[in-house]
């Protein structure tokens, strides 16, 4: 098993050590895990960013790395919040640093988070929708140094009421141009199990979408749980893969040192 988007006490949302994720990987029969922690700068204009000392990270990373090396493979990425005035920003912050894997994943909008603006529920739906996957589209087209997008369909979460939430068909034309230019990019999506726990009753993309990705072509996939504790980490994935091999999904995929290996479906 392979979770690849994992989290630790290096993301300002996460209480739990390095080395306690760790152990949680261990336990449950982990074969690599990728730590993703967070790196959001401008959360919600505050002045508030997300980040940690990359020096720090890699220190960290390295000696987890070679002291459980007979246990779990552990590789170091990063959950990049983009937002459009933060392309060159984030470009230089990754391209200085040695990361594995990064997942791209749009948390804020023009500076407000979307978390505690929770502006889905003060609009129209479909003008909530079609915001959020047109800046994700925006983010797209301008940034490349990214390898998967992240939970694309997470903007369903801040629905309160989640009857709210349009028919796929409604806002499908906005996530296939979002999906189209992901293909296009050669970059992938990942499969993030975390809609279970907050109870959406899916995984971040819904099956519709990576039905939509496959009948288009997408290939690149990876899986995470999302994990900010330990007894999350490799959460649902089993059934995820079993849902990506019905889906006729062959492979998933890890990342090494920013490139691109396919594991075979079991
Ligand atoms: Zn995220
Ligand atoms: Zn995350």
């Amino acid at each position: 098993m392979y979770d690849f988007h994992i989290h630790s006490d290096f993301s300002m949302d996460c209480k739990y050590l390095v080395e306690e994720m760790v152990q949680g990987a261990i336990a449950k029969g982990m074969k690599s895990i990728c730590f993703t922690d967070h790196i959001d700068y401008d959360l919600s204009g505050d002045g508030i960013n997300f980040e940690f000392r990359p020096a720090d990270y890699f220190k960290k990373m390295r000696q987890v790395k070679y002291r459980y090396m007979d246990q779990v493979e552990i590789l170091a990425g990063v959950e990049i919040g983009m937002q459009l005035h933060l392309s060159d920003r984030c470009d230089e912050f990754i391209a200085n640093n040695p990361f594995d894997f990064v997942i791209m994943a749009v948390h804020s909008i023009d500076k407000k988070s979307i978390h505690t603006s929770r502006f889905p529920n003060h609009m129209p739906p479909m003008e909530a929708l079609s915001m959020y996957y047109d800046y994700l589209y925006r983010c797209i087209d301008i940034f490349d140094n990214y390898d998967v997008i992240g939970h694309i369909d997470c903007i369903d979460r801040y629905f309160d009421d989640r009857s709210m939430i349009p028919d796929f068909e409604e806002y499908l034309p906005h996530i296939e141009k979002v999906l189209k230019l992901i293909i296009e990019r050669d970059k992938g999506i990942e499969v993030n199990t975390s809609g279970m726990r907050y109870e959406l009753g899916y995984y971040n993309p819904k099956i519709e979408i990576l039905r939509l990705y496959r009948d288009l072509g997408g290939e690149i996939i990876t899986i995470g749980s999302d994990a900010h504790s330990p007894e999350f980490i490799g959460y649902h994935y089993r059934e995820a893969e079993k849902l990506l091999r019905e889906l006729g999904f062959k492979y998933i995929y890890i990342y090494r040192d920013r490139k691109k290996i396919p594991i075979q479906i079991g």
